[in-house]
């Protein structure tokens, strides 16, 4: 009878269990010619990309959570706070992990080695280039942009010959509609910092990634670029980054 009980029970409450089990782990796994990408969402700009033995975390900032991760290579985008975290840096950091950054970013993270716009370096397997990433129209009340071109990167990481675009702070720029060739891409939305969801859908159409997965949208409605995007072929997934 228990075991009825038992099978009564979970019948009827594996349905409504199997979202929370996927809203939990929200892993994305990309097949590559060598070894799985996997990206996980850690919180707002912050994730953790891993291949094989190497374990890479993009912009690290409170309150990511960071518990338990050790990084071979950090990469940051920005001197802003929801991108840049010294303590999480060190946190993060063992004997040879590389830090990677803008050299405005390198002002604070010494550590770090200094990647331009434009510029590309090689990490072990990877191959890493710097997009320029900046304010076209949503400025400052004093007319300065939230983001200069020139200081800050958004990062395209090929491995196994796919390209993972994380665009960072970034509108949708000349730059950025000229990419080719993009597997994944994260994109930012929330004003007055970066653009609207339809802003960034609009640019995303431009290079036309094959999946486009929206971060750094505090407060926006994401469904919003998902709609502007039915139809185009790229495919959105939409993806929890503020968990409780
Ligand atoms: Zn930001």
């Amino acid at each position: 009878m228990k075991i009825a009980i038992a099978l009564l029970f979970g019948a009827l409450t594996l349905p409504a269990l199997i979202p929370s089990v996927e809203a939990a782990d929200q892993t994305q796994t990309f097949a590559t010619a060598t070894q799985a990408v996997r990206i996980t969402p850690i919180y707002h700009a912050a994730a953790r990309i891993t291949a094989g033995r190497d374990t890479i975390v993009i912009d690290p900032a409170k309150p990511a959570k960071i518990d338990g991760i050790t990084a071979d290579l950090i990469l940051i985008t920005d001197i802003h706070g929801d991108h840049m975290d010294a303590a999480d840096v060190t946190a993060l950091s063992k004997a040879g992990t590389t830090v990677i950054a803008p050299a405005a970013v390198q002002a604070t993270i010494t550590q770090a080695k200094v990647l331009a716009n434009g510029e590309s370096t090689r990490w072990r397997d990877w191959k890493i280039t710097a997009v320029p990433m900046y304010n076209i129209s949503h400025n400052q009340p004093n007319g300065q942009p939230y983001h200069d071109k020139g200081r800050g990167n958004g990062y395209v990481l090929n491995f196994g010959g796919k390209n993972f675009y994380f665009a960072g702070d970034t509108e949708g720029t000349p730059e950025m509609r000229a990419l080719k060739n993009i597997d994944v891409a994260f994109i930012p939305m929330n004003l007055p910092y970066t653009m609207t969801p339809v802003e960034a859908a609009d640019a995303v159409k431009a290079f036309h990634p094959k999946v486009a997965i929206p971060y750094h949208y505090k407060g926006q409605d994401i469904a919003q670029f998902q709609k502007a995007l039915a139809g185009t072929g790229i495919e959105v997934r939409l993806l929890d980054w503020y968990p409780q």
